[in-house]
């Protein structure tokens, strides 16, 4: 299952809780801009 943040606020949450709303929006605030966070595998890119 895929996370997603908030643009906004911050907040994490999962997909289900995309789905009750109409669109896709923040939960807790309504924002309309939404990061997807890929849980498992947190990717670091090391500069050389
Ligand atoms: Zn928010």
């Amino acid at each position: 299952m895929d996370k997603y943040r908030c643009g906004r606020c911050g907040k994490t949450f999962d997909d289900d809780k995309l789905k009750v709303l109409p669109g896709v929006r923040c939960p807790y605030c309504g924002y309309n801009i939404i990061y997807m966070i890929r849980k498992p595998t947190v990717k670091v890119i090391k500069a050389i």
